[in-house]
């Protein structure tokens, strides 16, 4: 696998290129969001928010816009509306700093894991890549189910992950459909946190639960009715036929 880092602060880039190497990723390191729009494909980009010549959140806006390569968002600021945007734009994940490089491994591992299976590298022994096979949880795999559900005016197609309501297509983000397609594998059942979690982000996933909310309250949007995902407080979401007394 091949990273892009983009941060133009050393103090931080020099740890991470160093932890990094130590676990046998290739990385190339940009300062800049305009080197970070020219660098070479990668196969994940870890993106500092804060850059010298443009705004992280633009960056990855222009680079979610022509490819699908995993994002993991590097920042240093406390605003949440940046880590609400940067995923809404299609970021993977995010990591604040301070962070340690065994941190930033597991959230590497866990995006790769949800977009590229394939790709994902033995488990780290610290010196060689002749290690472990890697770890792959039955919780981090979504259900290989093919063909189309139909869902009252919802239709859910897993097969080229195509959306629509009322044959309006809806355009979702790689962790909006993942979460539709599980909350829709069981209409009408309570799906937990951390079902969703561990399904969504990999039962290694450290971050705050908070970024689940967020996926939720986009998917709603989309959908055009809030009533598609109800809350059970305490418990976790599911997804309901708005108007469907079958549901309730
Ligand atoms: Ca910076």
């Amino acid at each position: 696998m091949r990273l892009l880092l983009v941060e133009d602060d050393d103090r931080i880039a020099g740890p991470v290129l160093e932890g990094l190497g130590r676990y046998c990723f290739a990385v190339d390191h940009v300062k800049s969001g305009a080197s970070a729009l020219s660098a070479p494909a990668a196969d994940l980009v870890l993106l500092d928010l804060g850059l010298p010549d443009m705004d992280g959140i633009d960056v990855c806006r222009a680079l979610r816009a022509r490819s699908a390569v995993p994002i993991i968002m590097i920042t240093a600021r406390s605003e949440e509306t940046d880590r609400v945007v940067g995923l809404e734009l299609g970021a993977d994940d995010y990591l604040s700093k301070p962070f340690g490089v065994r941190e930033l491994v597991a959230r590497i591992r866990a995006v790769t894991r949800r977009t590229h299976p394939d790709r994902l590298a033995p488990l780290n022994t610290g010196t060689a890549m002749t290690g472990v096979p890697a770890h792959s949880s039955p919780h981090a795999r979504l259900p290989e189910e093919r063909g189309v559900q139909r869902l009252g005016p919802l239709t859910v197609n897993r097969r080229t992950r195509g959306v629509s309501v009322d044959s309006r297509p809806l355009t979702l983000t790689p962790k909006e459909f993942d979460l539709l397609a599980q909350l829709a594998g069981d209409p009408g059942a309570v799906h937990s946190r951390q079902q969703i979690l561990d399904t969504l982000w990999g039962p290694d996933y450290f971050g705050p639960t908070r970024t689940l909310d967020v996926h939720v309250s986009a998917l709603r949007r989309k959908l055009g009715d809030p009533a598609w995902i109800s809350t059970v407080r305490g418990i976790g979401f599911r997804l309901t036929v708005p108007g469907d007394s079958a549901y309730t």
